[in-house]
């Protein structure tokens, strides 16, 4: 409350948020030359990724596993996406990576997403699976999206440094603090300055 009482809420928040970036990329090991976009959650981030991508008139095709977080379905038909959902692998919740390298032939995917851990299963995908999934969509943007990381040991945020096209996602929601509406998406800084062009000022 103390905190709150000297804040300036009457007006707007600095759009740049250069503060708040500083202590995420320390707090998530973010690195150095990865930029960071935050949003308000990260629902907020998987519907500037599906306004980012739609085209008018074209199929624009985004991969997903299922089950998996409902929203990359929703937000996707919102913009008259094309959402592909690959069942995962009935004993064990693991991705079928034949139907995943297939789909990626077959339909040349603007998004991809892989939870991790995924949500609702709350298991981890393999990482060699996951490696030849990125490889294999170098001209698709892959979305590693970390709500539960805070449940897990691992992270996918170091392995931005050899990926141009992937992007990892957090949220503090998870953790505990759902009210706040944090969401933050951190990736090569030509992608996410994309991005950001769809993202409203504040
Ligand atoms: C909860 C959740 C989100 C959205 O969280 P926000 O509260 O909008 O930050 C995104 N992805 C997954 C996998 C989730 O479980």
């Amino acid at each position: 409350a103390q905190v709150l009482s000297r804040l300036d809420l009457n007006r707007y928040p600095i759009p740049t948020y250069t503060e708040l970036k500083a202590v995420l990329r320390d707090y998530a090991q973010i690195p150095e030359d990865k930029d960071i976009m935050l949003g308000n959650g990260s629902d907020e981030l998987i519907a500037i990724l599906s306004q980012a991508i739609a085209k008018s008139g074209e199929t624009v095709t985004v991969l997903a596993p299922a089950p998996s977080f409902v929203m990359y379905r929703l937000s996707g038909m919102l913009n008259h996406l094309n959402v592909v959902e690959i069942p995962l692998n009935a004993d064990d919740f693991s991705l079928d990576l034949d139907a995943w390298l297939g789909a990626i032939r077959e339909h040349n995917p603007a998004l991809i997403y892989l939870p991790f851990p995924n949500n609702p299963t709350g298991n981890l995908f393999d990482e060699q699976g996951m490696r030849a999934i990125i490889n294999a969509a170098s001209d698709s943007i892959v979305v590693v999206d970390e709500a539960y990381q805070p449940f897990a040991q691992v992270s996918w945020m170091s392995a931005l440094n050899e990926f141009d096209n992937l992007l990892v996602m957090r949220t503090v929601s998870k953790l505990g603090l759902a009210g706040i509406r944090l969401g933050y998406l951190a990736g090569h800084p030509a992608l996410i300055s994309e991005l950001d062009k769809v993202r409203p000022p504040y």
